[in-house]
């Protein structure tokens, strides 16, 4: 689960790490007032959507041009044109693909002078099954580049999870970040406060970009994102509590509610399968005969029909479905159950496009018998192969 800069900076904050002021508006009539709260002379206005690249990212019909998702102002009352400028568009990043995402809050900050942008950030490693610290001085806008082209430039390394956090990690980013005087101390003490926090709270990821030198010497959180692993949310309801749905893809979200392990994808091809591994290989096999899944989707061991017949609404509400393949192996599951699932939920909602099924396992006879006995226009299919070139063929002709 990822949440927001602002409710980042917050955390940091809570946590002593140096961050600047800032106001999160969601009305265009609050922003002029949470500009005020601010001593200026310099403003910053910056979208709050679950994406980085917002700086170079650009809005949606937007005038030639105009300035992305952060804008420097230098009065209240620019700073608080330039939050209603934003407020209800759709931005587009790098990281947000083609269809963007809609900008329902916007944070309003006190501006820092900049002398240096650098970059610091905490992951899970698992090659190493350790948490890891990536540094650069190249922090910033461009960090991918970096990446991609001078990665010399980039030093990581892991923390040891039995020994823990010790000032020896603190100088070794400091050094790499060219540091000096005070702001080693500062480096220290920073690079200890993030590496509690992510254990502390369970992060996945930690990413400051850019920490910044300011021109009177001190470091600073200037941007901030977090993820968190959300098989840990369950002992983290301060955090749970930052969720926001609306940045969540609607069809995960129902899945999530459903207890159902479900990812969407780009491809045409929905699957229902129990099993992860069987999901996997599903997914693989309509590769293979010339296809793409439009999701990954586990229904799980114990699915109810209840469980079922919310899978296939989810599968069916996405636009890019152009065929749906069930493939169930009844083990703890059960194959009439899962037929039963599939009958109701498209008496439900109907069935626009082929639909495949391959039952195998317990009560399989009693699962095709309610297949068979629905007068639903359904593909029966024997094995993996055989169904996923039916499906293939359905979609494809
Ligand atoms: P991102 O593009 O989504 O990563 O958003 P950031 O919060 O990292 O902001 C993008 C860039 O805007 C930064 O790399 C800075 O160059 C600039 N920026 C952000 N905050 C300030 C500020 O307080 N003062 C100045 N001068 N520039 C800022
Ligand atoms: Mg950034």
């Amino acid at each position: 689960m990822n949440i927001h800069e602002y409710q980042a900076k917050q955390l940091l904050r809570e946590y002593g790490a140096p961050v600047s002021e800032g106001v999160p508006v969601t009305r265009a009539e609050e922003a002029k007032t949470a500009a005020s709260q601010l001593d200026g002379p310099l403003w910053v206005v910056k979208a709050q959507i679950h994406a980085g690249g917002r700086g170079k990212g650009s809005f949606k019909e937007a005038q030639a041009g105009e300035k992305g998702g952060v804008r420097l102002a230098r009065s209240v009352e620019e700073a608080a044109e330039e939050a209603q400028k934003m407020l209800g568009r759709t931005l587009v990043t790098h990281q947000t693909g083609p269809a963007g995402k809609q900008v329902n809050r916007i944070y309003i900050e006190d501006g820092s002078d900049i002398e240096r942008e650098l970059y610091l950030a905490l992951l899970v490693d698992r090659g190493s099954s350790r948490v890891s610290f990536v540094c650069s001085t190249e922090g910033g806008m461009d960090i991918e580049q970096v990446a991609a082209n001078t990665p010399d430039k980039i030093l990581s390394f892991s923390v040891d999870p039995a020994s823990g956090i010790s000032g020896f990690h603190g100088r070794r980013v400091a050094f790499a970040l060219g540091l000096q005087g005070q702001q080693v101390k500062q480096c220290v003490a920073l690079v200890n406060t993030l590496y509690r926090m992510f254990i502390e709270r369970d992060m996945e990821m930690l990413e400051i970009n850019p920490l910044i030198v300011t021109t009177d010497g001190t470091l600073k959180c200037l941007d901030a994102k977090m993820g968190f692993d959300s098989n840990a949310l369950y002992r983290q309801p301060a955090i749970l509590a930052l969720r926001d749905e609306t940045e969540e893809d609607p069809k995960e979200l129902a899945a999530s509610k459903f207890d159902l392990n479900y990812i969407a994808l780009d491809g045409e091809i929905g699957c229902m399968v129990n099993g992860a591994g069987l999901a996997m290989a599903t997914m693989d096999i309509i590769k293979l005969y010339g296809a793409e899944p439009a999701n990954f989707l586990d229904v799980g061991g114990g699915a109810t029909k209840d469980k079922v017949t919310e899978a296939f609404k989810i599968i069916t509400s996405d636009s890019n479905v152009k065929g749906i393949l069930v493939n169930i192996f009844g083990g703890i599951m059960r194959c009439d159950v899962i037929a039963e699932g599939v009958v109701a939920a498209v008496r439900e909602v109907g069935l626009q496009v082929p639909l495949v099924v391959r039952l195998e396992g317990t009560n399989v006879e009693k699962g095709k018998e309610i297949i068979n006995g629905s007068g639903l226009d359904v593909i029966a299919a024997d094995d993996l192969s055989d169904a996923a070139e039916k499906i293939v063929k359905a979609v494809k002709g």
